[in-house]
């Protein structure tokens, strides 16, 4: 049954890349939903280009209007050469503003490596690849930015934040994901990996006890603790090993885009950032400037982010017909994938971004 809710999407399709891929997936989900259109797509600027325009990354009516929305769908932000006198981009204060004023914690990043794509480990099949790295996404190492001290130009410290409640509210997420899932795809085993850096540092350390506490609740969970250095190396060695990774935000930002390299890359892995009651969609990469404006970006990540979006939706309205909808836009993208139909050159084919979403759109026709 097609439900009549109709549900505001705030787009902010951002710089770089970001407008080529936003625009992919709006095409995909209005393909998608039919004559229906239960989505209503507003845009609103946001990233480096806004600031140069406004001098803001996230101007207030693009705050207003993502505060108003029943999801938030972002293309990218950032523009290398637009920077702050202190030299951190500009740019960054999209999402990382928008991720602490809507307390979006969690960061959960999916890696799959799909029949038809191919990984960049010379063993890894279609199957082997199945893990979520969840990061957290409102403290850690980026807490700090815009609070760092740069000392007489000599020194310069930047403060990781760790607390119990931002903890346990992630290390639960992990949990709870783990539940829901098939498992690892070496043993089948429900399992979630802490990552830290707890042989060094005491919040790393704070992190992995309060974990484990949490993981009291779960006996049906395995549970492992993997220092971030073995973890990478074991991400390239074992892939199969891992179903659900829990990490600090500065640590889940590096070894998630490590976790894509493995399943064919930046451009193919997408994003939910959820609060308790909100939701961010965007890709994994960043605005790729080097082949901004060139037709060739990859729209997979930014359209799976998409589907994240409705199946988030479907499952917080009760909304039946929102889940079908992602269903029948990942089989056509698993289908078209795995007949070699959809890879554009990062994964190793010559297909454009106008050619993979039209194929997308003809095939949900
Ligand atoms: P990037 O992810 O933009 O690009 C890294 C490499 O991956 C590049 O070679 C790029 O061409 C390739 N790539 C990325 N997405 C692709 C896609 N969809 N299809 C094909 N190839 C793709 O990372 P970067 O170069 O380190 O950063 C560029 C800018 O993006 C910077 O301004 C950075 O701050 C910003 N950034 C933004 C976000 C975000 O908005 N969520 C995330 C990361 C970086």
């Amino acid at each position: 049954m097609q439900s009549d809710r109709k549900y505001d999407i705030a787009v902010i399709y951002g710089d770089g890349i970001g407008p080529e891929v936003c625009a992919a997936t709006v095409e995909v989900l209005k393909a998608a939903t039919g004559a229906k259109q239960p989505l209503n797509f507003i845009e609103y600027p946001g990233g480096a280009g806004a600031y140069l325009k406004t001098g803001k990354a996230l101007p207030d009516e693009t705050y207003a209007g993502c505060l108003n929305a029943d999801a938030i769908l972002h293309g990218a932000a950032g523009l290398p050469n637009a920077v702050y006198a202190d030299g951190t981009e500009v740019g960054m204060d999209f999402g990382l503003v928008l991720r602490a004023k809507l307390d979006l914690y969690a960061n959960i990043r999916y890696s799959k490596l799909y029949p038809g794509t191919t990984s960049h480990l010379r063993y890894a099949k279609p199957g082997d690849i199945d893990y979520v790295v969840l990061r957290e996404n409102v403290e850690g190492l980026y807490a700090s930015r815009g609070g760092g001290v740069v000392l007489r130009d000599v020194a310069a410290t930047d403060t990781l934040v760790v607390t119990r409640e931002g903890t346990e509210r992630i290390a639960r997420m992990a949990f709870e994901l783990a539940r829901k899932r098939n498992g690892a795809p070496a043993d089948g085993k429900r399992r979630v990996t802490v990552c830290d850096k707890a042989n060094v540092l005491r919040s790393y350390a704070f992190f992995r006890k309060v974990c484990a506490g949490v993981a009291k609740e779960y006996p049906d969970v395995e549970v492992e603790y993997t220092y971030v250095d073995a973890l990478s190396a074991f991400l390239v060695t074992r892939p199969s090993h891992y179903d659900v990774i829990v990490a600090e935000n500065m640590f889940g930002d590096i070894i998630s885009d490590l976790a894509a390299a493995t399943v064919g890359g930046l451009g193919i892995s997408p994003t939910a950032e959820l609060g308790d009651t909100r939701g961010y969609f965007q890709a994994a990469h960043g605005s790729a400037p080097d082949i901004a404006g060139q037709g060739i970006a990859n729209p997979l990540g930014t359209i799976l982010s998409g589907v994240l979006m409705l199946e988030w939706l479907s499952e917080k309205h009760g909304d039946a017909y929102l889940a079908q909808v992602a269903g029948k836009i990942r089989n056509v993208i698993e289908k078209l994938l795995a007949d070699g139909a959809v890879l554009t050159r990062d994964l190793g084919g010559t297909a454009t971004t106008k050619e993979v979403t039209n194929a997308i759109c003809s095939a949900l026709k």
